[in-house]
């Protein structure tokens, strides 16, 4: 049975793919995560029966207590996902995004590399230590254009820029140190257990508690959205068959201007748990002072991915939406606990 250690397991887009990796793959999966206000053990709670996760609650910045994890476990392959990941939060305290993002994945490259070298040759070939960065890497884009692999990194958020900074590390110790690495960026991901301060989860809580609905400037600013489980399908494909040192962009082809995806968001909740009053949803948007320095467009080219490796996204915007507003409207419980931790 594959053996997976992955970082941030906790975490939105972690615990869908530790979930995607136990139930839809077979494998075993050690789970490194510190918990912070991101991370949630209810979101993992469906795993415990399973007898093939567990969650080491460890901060990756502790890097000798990452390599005991590392030779205990003895795994297969690395899904490195573990990160601060908010960017309004790295505007206020940039810190935590240095700490972890750049040292944490540091920590984690000399753990691997340590790990790797002492490997026999046939668990050495199929080593590999996944990345999972950012389209925001990339910097912004006008009205036209798309990202693609080659296009030059120009992070504008201390977010963004901590990531760029992890995928030069991650990048370096492939050329250096021979470990195999592979890299992937990907825009916005949604879907279930995504914590309430990003924008989808945050528009269906505050519809539904009939609070005002917020949208940063005139809410211009477009973006690629990709469904999680989409996401998870295309990690592990590139982790069994991507080429090592390349990095591969992941899309959902799903570009949205802000303000048309909140009344998206606004006309489902409408049809699928209308207001006492039988006003619409779309009467609470309220348009809010804009992010400094707010990215306006994000857009992927997923060419590389769908032709050398023959992943596509399953999810358009309508279908992906809806199943995430009916995860949000039966897990009322998952948003109060997570609400609890800040
Ligand atoms: P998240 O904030 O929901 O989860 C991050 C997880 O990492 C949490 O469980 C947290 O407890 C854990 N963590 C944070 N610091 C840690 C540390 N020092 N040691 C161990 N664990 C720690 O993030 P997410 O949205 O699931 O994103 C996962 C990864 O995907 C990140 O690397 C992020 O940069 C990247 N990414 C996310 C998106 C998105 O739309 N969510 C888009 C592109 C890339």
């Amino acid at each position: 049975m594959e053996k997976l250690l992955i970082t941030g397991g906790a975490g939105f887009i972690g615990s869908n793919l530790v979930r995607y990796i136990i139930n839809d793959i077979g494998a075993k999966v050690c789970n490194i995560d510190k918990l912070t206000y991101a991370g949630n053990r209810h979101s993992l709670s469906d795993l415990n029966d399973t007898g093939k996760h567990r969650l080491v609650v460890l901060d990756i910045c502790e890097t000798e207590k990452v390599t005991s994890v590392f030779a205990e476990f003895q795994p297969d392959y690395v899904m490195h996902l573990a990160a601060e990941s908010h960017v309004d939060r790295s505007i206020d305290g940039p810190g935590e995004f240095i700490q972890t993002n750049v040292v944490g994945t540091y920590s984690m490259l000399q753990a691997a590399r340590g790990y790797y070298r002492d490997l026999d040759k046939e668990k050495r070939l199929r080593f590999r230590f996944l990345h999972v960065s950012t389209d925001e890497v990339y910097g912004s884009l006008g009205d036209s254009g798309v990202f693609k692999e080659t296009t030059p990194y120009s992070p504008r958020s201390p977010y963004s820029a901590s990531k760029a900074s992890s995928d030069h590390l991650v990048r370096a110790w492939g050329e250096t140190f021979d470990l195999p690495i592979i890299v992937t960026n990907c825009s916005n991901n949604y879907g279930p257990y995504q914590f309430p301060e990003k924008l989808i989860p945050v528009v269906i809580h505050k519809a539904l508690a009939g609070e005002p609905i917020p949208i940063y400037g005139k809410g211009e600013n477009v973006r690629d959205w990709l469904y999680v489980y989409d996401h998870c399908t295309a990690l592990y494909t590139v982790l069994t068959k991507g080429k090592i040192g390349e990095t591969y962009n992941i899309g959902g082809e799903n570009e949205r201007r802000n303000i048309d995806l909140v009344q998206d968001i606004c006309t489902c909740l409408d049809e699928l748990s209308p207001r006492n009053d039988r006003k619409r949803y779309s009467e609470q948007i309220t348009f809010v002072s804009d992010r400094p320095g707010h990215d306006f467009r994000y857009a992927m080219d997923i060419t590389k991915i769908s032709s050398e490796l023959g992943w596509i996204p399953k999810e358009n915007s309508v279908s992906g939406l809806k199943k995430t507003i009916k995860w949000y409207l039966e897990n009322e419980e998952w948003i109060r606990l997570c609400l609890e931790k800040v």
